[in-house]
């Protein structure tokens, strides 16, 4: 076994010292060459299948930049909401190339999808009617989600309870469903499932696979509906924690692979594309928040308290999520010292960490929290009046690019725009100081 820690930030102290001469910190920064490995290893894995395709989830990492790299890679968008499919299209990524997976969706996102010639995935089978009302006529192709209802497991792991998601059609409402659908002329059919979140295994996707093909054959002979294409949407995982084994992408595509052959070849639908949606893999590891120790307080506790807080990332404050810490520079000293990591909002979940055995770290210290390029930024808010941070981009060059600057508090303000205290606050005069 390597003796060194499994997880290696991709930034370093004197990189962080250097770029923060420009931007301060806090920032979420992001590996571009990371990123394009990586993608390059999926599309490698799921080579096999002529029509593969992966939508990037674009809730996960919203960043036009950050999309433009996977678009030239090869990838689509997967949308959920009216402003993502403004961002897909407005960076390029148009039509049959966006996938609306969508659920409880207003009629207006079912507008924009459809004016913008995305394939849609309906959650429910009432979406067929209000679908039709909408667009007047429904699209040539169009895809539905199945939930099977109660538990996904895997051997003897319970992986996930569906039968507890508000997600998708029941089994029923799948052949239903497409029975209807034929009957209003659409000629492609897409099945989708999304079962089970963030799952470290090289089995979870050849087991939904499998699922949703038997169900994809059964569909196929007995409504009579030609099959196009099957999206194993999201939920392959990333290993947070330095103890977990990475899955591996080869492995993943060729369990796929084998399933395909069993189920699909034999019935004659060796045609049938392979899509996925996938979004924390696809940039979960490559992203680092980079904060600085700004308060040492010693109570009934240790604390470190850093620069950025639970609105730059949630997912330890909303899930109790594991995020690993490297303190840069320090990447080789002893972890003898216990802290929780927190932030300043007036929250007592606000911490990044908890009881989390570090170096000894100063006030000063740069601390990388890993992980966050995926559903990071991206599920920030403003709470206690915190601005969102800036998010660079480790270009492969090594060269670092602002690819969002960081809110000021104009922003914040900015809904008041037009309203007497906004004008107070931002004084036309000096409105270029005020920013
Ligand atoms: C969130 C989401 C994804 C991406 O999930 P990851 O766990 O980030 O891979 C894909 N499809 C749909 C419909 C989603 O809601």
């Amino acid at each position: 076994m390597d003796s060194m820690p499994k997880k290696k930030a991709f930034v370093t102290r004197e990189l962080v010292e250097r770029i923060t001469e420009e931007y301060p910190t806090p920032f979420h920064i992001y590996d571009e060459r990371g990123i394009r490995e990586n993608v390059r290893a999926l599309r490698e894995a799921f080579s096999w299948n002529r029509g593969y395709k992966e939508f990037f989830a674009v809730k996960a990492a919203p960043n036009p930049f950050l999309m433009r790299i996977l678009q030239e890679e090869g990838c689509g968008c997967d949308c959920s909401s009216y402003t993502e499919l403004m961002l897909s299209d407005a960076v390029g990524v148009k039509g049959e190339d966006i996938m609306f997976s969508s659920n409880d969706t207003p009629a207006e996102e079912f507008g924009l999808a459809a004016a913008l010639g995305a394939t849609i995935n309906l959650d429910d089978i009432t979406h067929i009617e209000f679908l039709e009302k909408v667009m007047g006529r429904l699209p040539k192709t169009l895809s539905c989600r199945f939930n099977p209802g109660g538990y996904f497991s895997m051997g003897t792991d319970i992986m996930d309870n569906p039968g507890d998601a508000k997600y998708g059609f029941t089994e029923a409402q799948m052949f239903q469903g497409f029975r209807l659908l034929l009957d209003k002329g659409v000629e492609n059919f897409g099945i989708h499932a999304f079962l089970a979140s963030n799952t470290v295994t090289n089995e979870y996707y050849p087991e939904l696979a499998r699922q949703l093909f038997r169900l994809a054959v059964r569909l196929q002979e007995e409504t009579g509906a030609r099959i196009a294409f099957v999206n194993l949407s999201g939920g392959i995982g990333i290993p947070y924690r330095p103890d977990q084994e990475p899955n591996d992408i080869r492995a993943i595509g060729e369990g796929v692979r084998v399933a395909f052959e069993e189920i699909l070849v034999p019935a004659g639908m060796g045609d049938v594309a392979v899509y996925t949606e996938l979004g924390r893999f696809m940039t979960g590891p490559y992203g680092h928040l980079v904060t600085k120790v700004i308060h040492q307080k010693h109570i009934h506790k240790e604390y470190l308290g850093v620069d950025a807080c639970a609105v730059n990332l949630m997912r330890p404050a909303m899930y109790g999520a594991y995020h690993h810490i490297t303190v840069l520079g320090k990447e080789d000293a002893p972890c003898s010292h216990k802290y929780d990591v927190v932030g300043s909002l007036c929250e007592n979940n606000d911490k990044f960490a908890v009881d989390r055995m570090l170096p000894e770290t100063e006030i000063g210290d740069y601390i990388a929290i890993h992980d966050t390029g995926a559903h990071g930024f991206s599920m920030g808010y403003n709470y206690n009046g915190k601005l969102r941070s800036a998010e660079l981009l480790l270009c492969e060059d090594k060269t670092v690019r602002l690819i969002r600057r960081a809110e000021t508090p104009r922003d914040y303000f900015a809904t008041f725009d037009g309203f007497e205290i906004f004008d107070r606050l931002f004084p036309k005069e000096t409105s270029e100081e005020s920013q």
